[in-house]
């Protein structure tokens, strides 16, 4: 989806996405073979120019293209170079004008490797996992990389009989064959390409019991692990109600937690789903942070997302506060408490990390996540409960499904509870050296 201001490429991902389009729609058609990992595709972007075009970029990881029309005709000329796939239509594109592109590819996709690491597409003993987190989207399917080109998605995928396939939002069918199933989904409320992912296991469902929300709440695993995984992750009916009545209506229409076979290095969240390995199916405390982690991201990181990732703490900062905040109400050490104990030991740690631009390096460090959620704390202590808790109510509900800044947190305290309270954020935000925390 178009945004109103642009950005140029984000240098904390560097080399994704076009500044130069925005896409509205992405109609990915796929199938999906486990047997050499292969993975064919087309891809129907709706898309807008925001000035005139006589070439534009898609992002496309390790895999082949056979065909690419614009607007409905062969383009004048494509070519896929590293992970840039560079069209040039057969007429100029004006400025703000609607096109479509459809890709035709194929190949045997591989996460791609990037400044963190690896992300993206990934095979598992028994099926596959996409955990694209950041800049992983372009392993699976052509896309405008960037975490502001928010725009809808409708899948339809194809995967051998016998594996259930889970994306972004809920299935309303599938067609049996011989040897194949595929399966339609419903479309997506606006996501950031990051977020788009794709299931495929020999998954069956765990139904937890409704909690005071309305919203389904479901896990999915093997059926082995069903009893494990019913008791580990049924407290998530109870976080989805506590987390409503502290950040408000939840912002998708179902949550799904899906616990592969195998282990996972660290969970991680798509749109309306989290992905934990089987290391993950247990009671104790630090696992159950990060179940409440993760499905605190659905509201901060998947509704309001960050328009660069140089403000990542508006979603680990937050994520990290919500653990503290359910420590609280499941009985365990309060969020105070949780608060002194990491200030102590951040104390402790080098002061030359600021929060609202750590660097690409320093992007997922663990002060990020802790600092945020101090910082957030500071607030709560300054402004009292009631001001703290409208204000993240008002920040999920004025930017739902959007794309924001650092600039637009401040701006909305300064505008419900005053610049005093935007001030005191300051220090926690630009300073190198960690403020102290109050009280
Ligand atoms: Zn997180």
């Amino acid at each position: 989806m178009t945004s109103g201001r642009r950005t140029p490429n984000d240098v904390y991902v560097p080399g994704h996405g076009d500044p130069r389009f925005g896409v509205e729609h992405y109609r990915l058609v796929l199938t999906c073979t486990l047997e050499g990992n292969q993975l064919s595709g087309r891809a129907t972007l709706t898309a807008r120019s925001v000035e005139r075009l006589d070439r534009f970029e898609l992002d496309l990881f390790g895999l082949r293209v056979h065909k690419v029309r614009v607007d409905g005709q062969p383009a004048a000329k494509y070519d896929l170079r590293r992970h840039k796939l560079v069209v040039r239509p057969r007429a100029t594109i004006p400025a703000d004008t609607p096109f479509t592109v459809e890709v035709s590819y194929a190949g045997s996709p591989r996460p791609m490797p990037g400044p963190d690491g690896e992300a993206g597409w990934e095979e598992l003993a028994d099926g596959l996992i996409v955990a694209s987190q950041p800049h992983g989207a372009p392993s699976w399917f052509p896309c405008n990389d960037r975490p502001d080109d928010k725009a809808t998605y409708e899948f339809e995928v194809t995967a051998p009989q016998g594996y259930t396939v889970l994306t972004n939002s809920s299935s309303t069918g599938q067609r049996r064959r011989a040897s194949s199933t595929t399966w339609q989904f419903e479309p997506t409320a606006p996501m950031a390409t990051y977020l788009a992912t794709l299931q495929v296991g020999r998954y069956v469902q765990v139904d937890h019991p409704p909690a005071g929300s309305d919203v389904p709440v479901r896990s999915w695993c093997v059926p082995g692990r069903a009893a494990a995984v019913t008791q580990a992750f049924g407290g998530q009916p109870a976080m989805m109600s506590f987390f409503e009545s502290r950040f408000g209506d939840y912002p998708f229409s179902a949550y799904s937690a899906v616990v592969t076979d195998d282990d996972l290095e660290i969970p991680l969240e798509a749109q309306g789903l989290s992905i934990f390995g089987a290391n993950l199916v247990r009671r104790d405390w630090s696992a159950q942070r990060l179940i409440a982690h993760e499905l605190a991201h659905q509201w901060f990181g998947n509704s309001v997302t960050i328009r660069h990732w140089r403000d990542i703490w508006l979603h680990e900062g937050f994520a990290c506060y919500a653990e503290w905040l359910w420590s609280e109400e499941s009985g365990g050490e309060s969020a105070d408490a949780h608060a002194r104990s990491h200030h102590r030991r951040l104390s402790g740690l080098r002061q030359d990390l600021v929060l609202v631009d750590p660097g690409p390096d320093l992007m997922f460090d663990d002060r990020v996540y802790k600092r945020g959620a101090l910082a957030l704390h500071a607030l709560r202590g300054h402004v009292g409960d009631e001001a703290f808790f409208g204000l993240l109510r008002a920040w999920t509900t004025r930017h739902a499904h959007g794309s924001v800044t650092t600039e637009d947190f401040a701006a909305l305290v300064t505008d419900l509870i005053g610049a005093p309270a935007a001030a005191s954020m300051e220090p926690w935000l630009n300073d190198p050296t960690l403020p102290p925390l109050p009280g």
